[in-house]
């Protein structure tokens, strides 16, 4: 049977298709196939670990609390996003209805021509001096180096490379490492390989990096504004989602040669691990499976409380890097996901989420980086040893805030060290204590009056997500596998751990991207996979980025 008569089979017949989990990978696959691949929507089952009223969305999620009777925000992660780097996802929007009347990608142009970024205040450094971001400060050495590692091919980077090999101190002191890692964070010992990829996809945004007038933010949180959306969508078209199911493994089998792989079995059980029945796979159904999670073993505190000891055993380790581990053990070209899971002090990021009420730490605020909200770029506050990196969004974020609300979110890359403000680390501090640390950054801490309204006035939600950054650690070839495995017949790996040549991991672009290759191997040979854009071919683009960096 050729590879086109199995597509036409599975299009005909009453195939499944399966899917772990309620992340971006298996959404945007069973968009796709419903609404490019005119599949059938009740034969998608995506089974999901968490229960139904518990955070969905993976790293796209938004929980809305109530701390002390008042309304209290929280999210793991937010994303920001440009046009030409982000094709798939915009595409992704065009298919999934926001209304009656609009895609989500209708809702969010719309939303763009409201509230354009277009940052004043770039940088904060000590002191709280100001600082425009305009120069980006590279001396002549470390912008050859940039040069040379955009020009070196990829084969030629050494395995495991890391950015301090390519890179000297001077770099990491440059306003532009302190704009680079804000948006997308990098640590000095990440991969220099993915450091690579960006470059190359970033390339044309470089002129732009005091301004940031390309970055595009969604009109509410991300769950809000397109998974929600796609949820509904997909429950009215009748897809199956199995809330409180984890696919815990599957079965292979090959043919003679060994040479042509099926999975024949899935293997089930509850989110607290008691077995389910499993399912039998016929070789016309369809597995598409997310391996590895960065929001994995996620932990959270409270305004009054410090982050809980995320539990990294064996045992407590999710779903996606549980099932990762014990296919690859089964299959040797499924990659390696323990070089990924290998040090959590080089891959841990913590956020927090504030709800301020009343308005004074945003009219503070807004005076400070002359912008209204929504209009700013990441704040890196580059003295803060926890290296703090502050989001800010047109209000209200979530859909149902009240009007005196006000919520921000927060990064930070440097959580172990002790805070300049609180004699403490991160992880040790109540949500209080956190925000007291950033009062203190922003300089919002000299009227001990109005430092404490903010405080008393506000809930700080932090959260610890110990593999946020592991998809950047360093890696050699064949640590990551094939979207479509040589030889795969019925299955796929989605998600962030897989290999997608020149693509950039850590975005939402990765796992849709994943998604349109796997419904076009199996489903929908004709669609067509939005291609990447590198603007250094552009000569008029190559002038104006060895302009910026002459600043
Ligand atoms: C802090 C943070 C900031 C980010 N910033 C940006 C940004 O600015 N721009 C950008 O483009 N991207 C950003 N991202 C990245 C982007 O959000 C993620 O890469 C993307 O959403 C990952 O989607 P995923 O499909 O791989 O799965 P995940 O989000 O990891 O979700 C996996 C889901 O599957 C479930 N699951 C896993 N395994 C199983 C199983 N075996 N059985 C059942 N259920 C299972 C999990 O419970 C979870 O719901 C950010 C992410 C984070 C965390």
């Amino acid at each position: 049977m050729d590879r086109h008569t199995k597509m036409k089979t599975r299009e005909d017949s009453s195939c499944n298709v399966y899917l772990n989990g309620l992340g971006l990978g298996s959404i945007a696959a069973a968009m796709y196939l419903i609404q490019k691949a005119d599949f059938d929507a009740s034969n998608i089952h995506i089974f999901e670990q968490m229960g139904a009223t518990e955070l969905v969305g993976g790293s796209c999620d938004a929980s809305e609390l109530t701390v002390d009777e008042q309304p209290a925000y929280s999210m793991q992660g937010s994303r920001m996003f440009e046009d030409r780097v982000y094709p798939c996802t915009k595409e992704l929007w065009s298919i999934i209805p926001y209304n009656d009347d609009e895609s989500c990608l209708q809702d969010h142009q719309k939303n763009r021509e409201e509230c354009r970024v277009h940052t004043v205040v770039r940088l904060l450094h000590e002191h709280g001096e100001t600082d425009t971001g305009y120069r980006l400060g590279l001396n002549t050495a470390e912008k050859l180096k940039m040069a040379r590692l955009l020009a070196t091919p990829e084969f030629a980077i050494p395995d495991g490379a890391k950015i301090t090999d390519i890179f000297g101190e001077a770099f990491f002191t440059s306003n532009f490492w302190y704009m680079w890692r804000a948006l997308f964070a990098f640590q000095p010992w990440h991969s220099a390989v993915e450091m690579k990829r960006y470059m190359r996809l970033f390339f044309h945004e470089m002129p732009n990096m005091d301004t940031m007038v390309a970055l595009e933010r969604t009109r509410f949180t991300n769950f809000h504004s397109f998974i929600l959306p796609a949820l509904r969508f997909m429950q009215n078209k009748g897809v199956n989602v199995h809330y409180n199911s984890r696919i815990s493994d599957v079965d292979f089998k090959a043919d003679s040669t060994g040479q042509e792989r099926w999975i024949e079995l899935i293997h089930l059980e509850t989110g607290s691990g008691k077995p389910k029945p499993s399912i039998q796979v016929h070789d016309t159904d369809l597995v598409f499976l997310t391996i590895g999670s960065i929001v994995s073993n996620a932990s959270f505190g409270a305004h009054d409380r410090p982050v809980d000891k995320p539990a990294l055993d064996a045992q407590n380790l999710g779903g996606a890097w549980t099932l990762w581990k014990k296919i690859a053990a089964k299959q040797s070209d499924f990659g390696r996901p323990e070089q990924f899971l290998r040090d959590i002090s080089q891959s841990t990021m913590m956020t927090f989420t504030v709800t301020f009420r009343g308005g004074l730490f945003q009219r503070k605020f807004e005076w400070l980086v002359e912008r209204q909200m929504g209009r700013q770029s990441p704040l890196p506050i580059t003295a803060s040893p926890w290296i703090l990196h502050l989001h800010t969004y047109r209000q209200p974020l979530f859909p149902d805030q009240p009007r005196d609300t006000c919520v921000i979110w927060v990064t930070a890359l440097g959580s172990n060290r002790i805070g300049t403000f609180v004699n403490k680390t991160m992880p040790e501090c109540t949500g209080r204590e956190i925000l007291e640390e950033l009062l203190g950054h922003l300089q919002f801490n000299h009227d001990e009056g109005e430092k404490n309204e903010i405080l008393d006035t506000s809930t700080c939600i932090p959260c610890l997500l110990p593999y946020c950054t592991s998809q950047f650690l360093g890696r050699a070839r064949g640590d990551r596998p094939a979207v479509v495995p040589e030889g795969s017949q019925n299955f796929a790996l989605l998600g962030q751990f897989v290999e997608i040549p020149d693509g950039i991991v850590f975005t939402t672009e990765y796992s849709v991207l994943g998604a349109i290759h796997a419904v076009k191997r199996f489903v929908e040979p004709s669609l067509e996979v939005p291609p990447m854009y590198f603007g250094q071919h552009q000569p008029l683009t190559a002038v104006a980025v060895a302009r910026a960096l002459m600043r």
